[in-house]
């Protein structure tokens, strides 16, 4: 699926409509894992605020740049447009991997366990840098910059 957003709150409204979406279709075997790609300042964080803001998290996302990885707990009903919505989620994982050298990292903080098990929802900024530990049922999100506030953002459902 291919969006083409005009400013921040349009291109969280995409974002907010995935997170919906995600709620709707109930547990899976493992975590959701949300993979984005694109260059400094695409929006890739925008997007990520728009979609904690759905799921109920009231705190104020920023990059997570200098710490590689933060938590979000999950409210247990997370107000949606159309009423009050119970998920299984319990939290939301933001990981930056732009300063990562490698992948391995990510494993020394457990990101292995986190990707296992089904009451997280996991989103990877900068998932390009760390391929190998992405697992191949994932969401991609690929975000280009095509104009002054418009970006094209690019929604695959990767299953193999
Ligand atoms: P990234 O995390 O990819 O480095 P950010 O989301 O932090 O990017 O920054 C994107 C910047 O671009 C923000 O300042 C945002 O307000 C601005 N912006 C302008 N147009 C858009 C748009 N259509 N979608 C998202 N962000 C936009
Ligand atoms: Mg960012």
């Amino acid at each position: 699926m291919i969006y083409k957003t005009k400013g921040p709150k349009e291109t969280q409204k995409i974002a907010s409509e995935l997170a919906k979406k995600i709620l709707k279709s109930g547990v899976q075997k493992h975590a959701v894992t949300i993979a984005l790609e694109g260059e400094l300042g695409a929006g890739k964080t925008t997007f990520i605020k728009g979609f904690a803001k759905t799921l109920g998290i009231k705190a104020h996302i920023t990059s997570p740049t200098f710490v590689i990885l933060k938590n979000y707990k999950l409210p247990a009903s997370p107000k949606l447009q159309r009423g009050e919505q119970t998920t299984n989620y319990k939290l939301l994982v933001h990981i930056d991997a732009y300063r990562l050298k490698n992948y391995r990292d990510l494993i020394s903080l457990g990101l292995k366990e986190t990707m296992a098990n089904p009451e997280n929802i996991i989103l990877i900024e900068w998932s390009e840098r760390v391929k190998p530990i992405i697992p191949s049922k994932h969401i991609g999100i690929h975000i280009d910059h095509t104009g002054k506030d418009e970006i094209k953002i690019s929604v695959k459902n990767v299953t193999e």
